[in-house]
This record gives C-alpha cells, structure tokens and sequence, in this order.
C-alpha cells in the first residue's frame, strides 16, 4: 500500500492506496500550524503496511532529491510553514517520502489516469486562490533551478481592465490578474457569484488564453489541462479555446490545435488528479 498527501492552504487531504491508483482510505485535516496539523497526519499513516508516501505540496518547496532541503517548504505568505521540511517530518516513521509541487503531482495524476493517459509532454493549469501550473516534459516532471512558477508570467494589462493586478510579487503577472482573488478584488464579489456577468469572464478567458499561447510557444505540450475552483465556470472551456487559437494567429501548425477542443480540456479525474499523482510518486519512489 502506498500514501499520499495533497497538501493545500487551507486542507491537508490524505490517503491510502493501491499500485493501481484506486483510494482505499482518504481523510481532509485543516492545514493551520505544522504543531497542530503533523500529529493529525502521522497519526492517519501509523498503520503497517505504507511502502512511500507521496507529496504534492503547496510552494515553493524544495523538490531537488540530492539536496539536504528536499522537501523543504520556502517562502510562503502561510507563515507558520515556511521552512518546514516534509522529509524531515517523516523521519520518525520510516516511510519515504517523494515531494514534489500540487501542481506537477496533478499533472502526472493526468498523464497516469487521466485526460492525458499516456502522453509524454502536457502542462496542468490550476486556476484556484493562485494559479499554478504543473510541467511533464520528456516524460518527467520538470524541476530545474527550484520548480517553475509559470502562474507569474507578466500579463499585459487589458486597455479597459482598470484593475491593477494583486500579486504582492508582480501585481499585473497572470495569477495577479486572472486568480479567484484577483476577480474577487477587481469586481468586489467573489467569482462564483458573477457567473452571469459575460464580461468577467470574456476578460477572464482572454487572460488565460494569452498565457496559454506563451506555455504553447515555451513549452510545447501535446495537451494542456485546466482545472481549480475558477474553472468551475465552465463556459470558460469554449471561450479560452477560442480565443488561444486567435492569439496563436496560425503560426504554429500542429494537428493538436486543428483540434483544439480535445487539446485545451478539464481535468479527467474531476478533482482526485492531485491525489491520484501523489499516490503515483510514492509509486514510483518504491519502484
Ligand atoms: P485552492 O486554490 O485554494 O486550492 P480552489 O482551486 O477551489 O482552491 O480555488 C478557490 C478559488 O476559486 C476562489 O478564489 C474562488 O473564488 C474560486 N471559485 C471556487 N468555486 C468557484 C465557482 N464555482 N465559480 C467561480 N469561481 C470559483
Ligand atoms: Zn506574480
């Protein structure tokens, strides 16, 4: 059996597994101070059959295995957390532990079960509190310097969005402009509640698909996946294909964008991605 933890803001959702992906046990522990939420999670995996425990954790986090910070949480607004250390915290349990971001956990739970089964290169959109954005290259997770941070590519501001952009970092970035918290701030009500407003989310759309057009020029992928509690709009699905193939202008010829409403797709596992990735990245790490 293996464990997993989708470690978020505000829950910790854990879980118990099998080789094949299938969840057997899984429990949500509010995430408030390493003190109060470890003992709770300890006490989920003291059973005795868990071969490795996988991690996909809020960032930036330390996800180089060789080096003596793996799996150390950075610079966080979630102050009782930073520097936290996910390996460190496991020692006295013996199981291993394979970190890496929410993000790229939730892009290889699609790559193994989901809408991008079997496919080598994809990148995975989370559009929640932040924007995040999880890179399979290659058929590898891509780490390098310390992980991407795709969400906080500069966005040219719209003529007529007179919002500034709230990312404390780069105000006008992507996550600055396009967040759940940034429409929240730019039209004063949460963005669930402005469903039947078109020009939210026409703005909304044209954001996401602008940097959508960058990650297709930067990165390549063969499929690019979208989930995160914004993209509960589903709306959003049509405009953003539409508009991605606009700004792409015809440059890039490829039989993936001939066929854009298989190629910009919701998450397949419908929420369990990032649970389903950490329980693969135990997986992999007892392999
Ligand atoms: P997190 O990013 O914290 O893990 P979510 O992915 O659920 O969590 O994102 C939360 C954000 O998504 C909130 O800012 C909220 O405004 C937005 N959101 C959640 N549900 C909806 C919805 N049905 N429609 C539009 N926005 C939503
Ligand atoms: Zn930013």
């Amino acid at each position: 059996m293996f464990g997993a933890i989708e470690a978020g803001g505000t829950k910790m959702v854990v879980a118990i597994g099998d080789e094949k992906g299938n969840i057997l046990e899984q429990k949500e522990i509010p995430t408030t101070t390493p003190e109060e939420t470890m003992p709770q999670i300890l006490d989920f995996f003291k059973r005795d059959n868990v071969k490795a425990i996988g991690i996909g954790a809020f960032g930036p986090v330390c996800v180089d295995e060789t080096s003596k910070d793996y799996g150390r949480i950075g610079k966080t607004p979630k102050l009782p957390w930073v520097n936290f250390s996910w390996k460190e915290a496991f020692e006295e349990t013996g199981i291993p532990v394979a970190v890496d971001t929410d993000v790229n956990v939730a892009a290889l739970g699609e790559v193994i079960y989901g809408s991008a089964k079997g496919l080598s290169d994809i990148i995975y959109i989370t559009i929640g509190t932040g924007i995040g954005v999880g890179v399979y290259l290659g058929g590898k997770l891509q780490h390098g310097m310390m992980h991407p941070e795709a969400g906080h590519i500069l966005l040219e501001k719209r003529a007529d969005d007179h919002f500034e952009g709230n990312c404390p970092y780069h105000r006008n970035c992507f996550e600055g402009l396009a967040s759940g918290p940034a429409i929240q701030a730019r039209y004063g009500k949460p963005a669930a509640l402005l469903t039947e407003i078109e020009e939210v989310w026409e703005l909304e759309a044209d954001y996401i698909a602008k940097a959508i057009m960058q990650y297709i020029c930067c990165y390549s992928p063969k499929k690019v996946i979208l989930g995160g509690g914004v993209m509960h709009v589903e709306k959003l699905f049509s405009m953003i294909r539409e508009k991605t193939f606009k700004y792409m202008n015809g440059y890039i010829t490829a039989k993936e964008l001939d066929n854009i409403d298989e190629y910009i797709v919701p998450a397949g596992l419908k929420g369990e991605q990032g649970i389903k990735g950490a329980l693969y990245l135990a997986e992999i790490l007892n392999a």
